[in-house]
């Protein structure tokens, strides 16, 4: 079968590889479609180590083509989509709550870090009764691409931010996955929305899935301008979702005491430093949550059911499509970030 792996720091290519087989819990996906992911550009920027002709992706739905010998309750052939994070939901860390942690530090990211991830025409899942989800017929697969981390992320980032029914909250970054906390926001019922953008379209799609109020930080101090729409006070609940130091530190700024600050940025290079003043010295009663999305079949079928009752679409965020044969564009595309891209799709 064809793989799209990663070479080397920086590198990338196709290589034929074996099918793979199942072990006796497992399941062999045959790969319909799949979305490049910012997270394949820092894998291949050195971002987790350096990994040779391991295979990219982990965001992608297909059949079921093997499943393993004690496998029960799926069938070769369902349509599927399967979570970025595939815990084993039975080592301790999972039997405590946090699956994505599974068997250490964001031990339920096995695609790429640990194993081969998704960008091939088969990938191997493991423990398919807990990560492989059957698509209702009524979601298509490019809706349900979301499910496997856009969705499961940028939501996880509202659910961590603790927002109060009608609470205020400022979302920094409104790529896919900040997208996805402006909507989750929404769903979980904020009453102010503040989303922090300056790209043109990403304002738009910003709007169209529940910000009230956009701020181009390019224009003004977004700290000035977030206390200035909460009367001085602070927002109930920010989101970090692009992992820069300053963002960060906005979110601590931008806050009132007993805030909750929610992270889902990838934050890359050096320690973040925390603004003391902001921080209250320490006793400011504000909380940095951090996470990774939790997978599993329940998290999935909970997100698709928000899909098939037509609580979110969020199919506008593919921007572009490429022919699986392409994905070293599109992962160019994703690093560049050119052509106003927010996901490009990878029909196999
Ligand atoms: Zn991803």
């Amino acid at each position: 079968m064809k793989a799209f792996v990663m070479k080397d720091i920086g590198k990338v290519g196709f290589m034929e590889k074996p099918i793979p087989e199942p072990g006796p819990d497992d399941a062999i996906i045959k790969s319909t479609a799949a979305l490049v992911c910012t997270s394949d550009v820092h894998t291949v920027g050195g971002g987790l180590g350096v990994f040779v002709d391991r295979t990219l992706g982990h965001e992608s739905v297909g059949t079921i083509y093997k499943l393993g010998s004690a496998v029960k309750g799926l069938e070769i052939g369902q349509r599927v989509a399967i979570n970025a994070v595939t815990p084993c939901f039975k080592c301790d860390n999972c039997l405590s709550g946090y699956t994505s942690q599974c068997q250490g530090l964001m031990g339920g990211y096995k695609f790429t870090f640990q194993k081969d991830g998704t960008f091939a025409e088969y990938f191997h899942v493991n423990d398919a009764e807990a990560n492989v989800v059957p698509i209702p017929d009524s979601i298509s697969d490019d809706a349900a691409l979301y499910t496997t981390d856009m969705m499961s992320t940028g939501f996880m980032g509202a659910e961590h931010a603790n927002i109060p029914l009608g609470g205020t909250v400022a979302i920094f970054g409104q790529g896919s996955v900040g997208l996805m906390a402006t909507a989750g926001a929404k769903l979980l019922g904020a009453g102010l929305i503040i989303a922090v953008e300056s790209i043109p379209n990403r304002q738009e799609m910003a709007k169209r899935f529940g910000a009230d109020v956009i701020v181009d930080y390019t224009k003004v101090d977004p700290v000035e301008e977030i206390l200035r729409l909460t009367n001085g006070i602070g927002v109930d609940s920010a989101i970090e979702a692009l992992g820069l130091q300053v963002t960060f530190e906005n979110c601590i700024k931008a806050t009132k005491p007993g805030a909750t600050i929610s992270n889902v940025g990838y934050h890359s290079g050096e320690f973040r430093q925390i603004p003391n003043l902001a921080w209250g010295l320490g006793m400011s009663e504000k909380t940095i949550r951090t996470g990774l999305c939790t997978g599993g079949k329940v998290r999935m079928q909970r997100l698709l059911r928000l899909i098939e009752t037509g609580k979110i679409d969020p199919t506008p965020m593919t921007t572009h499509r490429f022919k699986f044969e392409e994905a070293d564009k599109a992962l160019d595309l994703m690093k560049s970030k050119e052509d106003n891209v927010i996901k490009p799709m990878l029909i196999f």
